[in-house]
């Protein structure tokens, strides 16, 4: 049986969003999923393809989230899906641990290959972003023999324990969940709308906590996004990751780069890691990688990941064969397509249009993004006082329009544009024009 999904062309809006169907789901849902896992627009999806999502009304919304960054090559990029479809055919499973099979080897080749540096690597593919992390860590420790690990203010890097005790916020991520894994030690990062500081300053900060508080020589990794997600898209400013890197190279920890939500082109290269020449030993990635299955791997020194013994690592479900069949689908789409450029053209496209806005609104204190990551801060105008009220308002203004926006950052006060980057320029100009709509139907108010 061939199954052809949907390929609607335009937003397209046949009832109230949500409609009565997904009212109605939602309604379901309530009475059996856990309160604990929420939903951004309880739109119900039946079909997607490139950058639309069709709901179980009819209706068709522009996507500007990509599952958080997860659908950088496009919903059901074609790629992706005849390799899922052939790998489901052949096989879906037997646990790399057990038997193992080309299709993971094939991944850690590309892994090899397109993160950054030129030195011998090896990977350990996993599921989730989190994990990839607490693994990075993990095998940190193992090849430092210390068990310091430093993180960020405004930090995510996920929900299970470990993670959890890396992450910077509380409610939700970590309220009432602990104790905590200990040993984490967390300092400022580089935050230049807020902390007005250079890179140099911010990471001469950061080492001074880390030098007087734990000990250069107890630091068995620095846990980092290149660029943060979760904690509000704040871009570091120019120079903060060299030093830090730098900095562990001359102490012997670990480097590790977060780049779950980063990599895969998203900010215009690979790796967000790259727009500094930053090399870092290892990088832990995730959503992009694989167009929307399940997949995550550490990519680093050979010498450090084959400091673990044998055993150490790994899961039943790390590196799944239908995953890798996806992943090595959505690595050809983003060669093929060269989508780093057009991860750039985006942002080009964007950026102005954002400051513009701001300028005319005077809501948004903060324009900023690199490539498709993209974000707008909104504060009470002439201050640099959160605005999460009103924020919330234009996300949900964007969504009753049929454009699906995301929200972020410590304060809730940041709007993000996460857009596939393969979606038409066309789509892209209808998105921001919903969204620049919003935010003057918001203020007007
Ligand atoms: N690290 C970063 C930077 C992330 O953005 C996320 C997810 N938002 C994670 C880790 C956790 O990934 P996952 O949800 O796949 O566990």
């Amino acid at each position: 049986m061939t199954v052809t999904a949907p390929a609607p062309k335009h937003r397209r809006l046949r009832t109230e969003i949500p409609g009565p169907a997904s009212r109605a789901l939602q309604e379901r849902r309530a009475a059996t999923v856990a309160a604990g896992v929420s939903s951004v627009l309880p739109v119900y999806v039946t079909s997607a393809s490139g950058g639309l999502l069709t709901d179980a009304d009819g209706n068709t919304l522009i996507d500007f989230g990509s599952g958080i960054a997860v659908t950088n090559v496009g919903h059901s990029a074609p790629a992706v899906v005849d390799r899922v479809r052939k790998q489901a055919c052949w096989f879906t499973h037997t646990c790399f641990m057990v038997t193992p099979y080309e299709g993971y080897v094939e991944v850690c080749e590309a892994l090899g290959e397109l993160t950054p540096g030129t030195h011998e690597k090896r990977s350990v593919l996993f599921n989730s972003g989190a994990e990839a992390v607490e693994n990075a860590v993990k095998i940190a420790r193992v090849a430092t023999g210390r068990q310091a690990v430093v993180v960020f203010d405004h930090a995510y890097h996920g929900r299970t324990n470990l993670t959890m005790a890396l992450t910077a916020k509380s409610v939700p991520y970590k309220h009432g969940f602990g104790p905590f894994a200990p040993e984490v030690y967390r300092v400022p990062g580089s935050y230049p709308f807020r902390d007005g500081l250079t890179g140099e300053q911010a990471a001469a900060a950061a080492l001074e906590k880390i030098e007087k508080q734990i000990g250069g020589d107890q630091v068995a990794a620095v846990v980092i996004e290149p660029i943060q997600g979760e904690g509000g898209f704040v871009e570091p400013a120019p120079g903060f990751l060299p030093a830090l890197s730098r900095w562990c190279a001359e102490h012997g920890a670990v480097f590790v780069a977060d780049e779950v939500q980063t990599g895969f082109c998203r900010t215009g290269d690979w790796f967000a890691s790259s727009h500094e020449d930053v090399v870092p030993d290892l990088v832990a990635t995730a959503k992009g990688i694989a167009g929307g299955l399940p997949l995550a791997a550490v990519t680093g020194r050979a010498e450090l990941l084959d400091a673990v013994p044998a055993g150490g690592l790994g899961g039943t479900y790390g590196g799944n064969p239908v995953a890798c069949a996806a992943a090595l689908g959505s690595i050809e789409t983003m060669r093929g397509e060269n989508l780093a450029s057009s991860a750039r053209r985006i942002g080009e496209a964007v950026l102005p249009r954002l400051r513009a806005l701001a300028a005319e609104t005077g809501v948004i204190g903060d324009v900023r993004g690199r490539g498709a990551m993209l974000a707008a801060e909104f504060v009470r105008p002439g201050t640099t006082e959160p605005d999460a009220e009103l924020t919330a308002r234009v996300a949900k203004a964007c969504h009753a329009l049929g454009v699906v926006v995301l929200t972020c950052g410590t304060y809730g006060n940041v709007v993000r544009l996460l857009p596939p980057l393969s979606l038409s320029g066309e789509l892209l100009d209808e998105g921001l024009s919903v969204l620049e709509h919003a935010v003057r139907q918001e203020i007007s108010r």
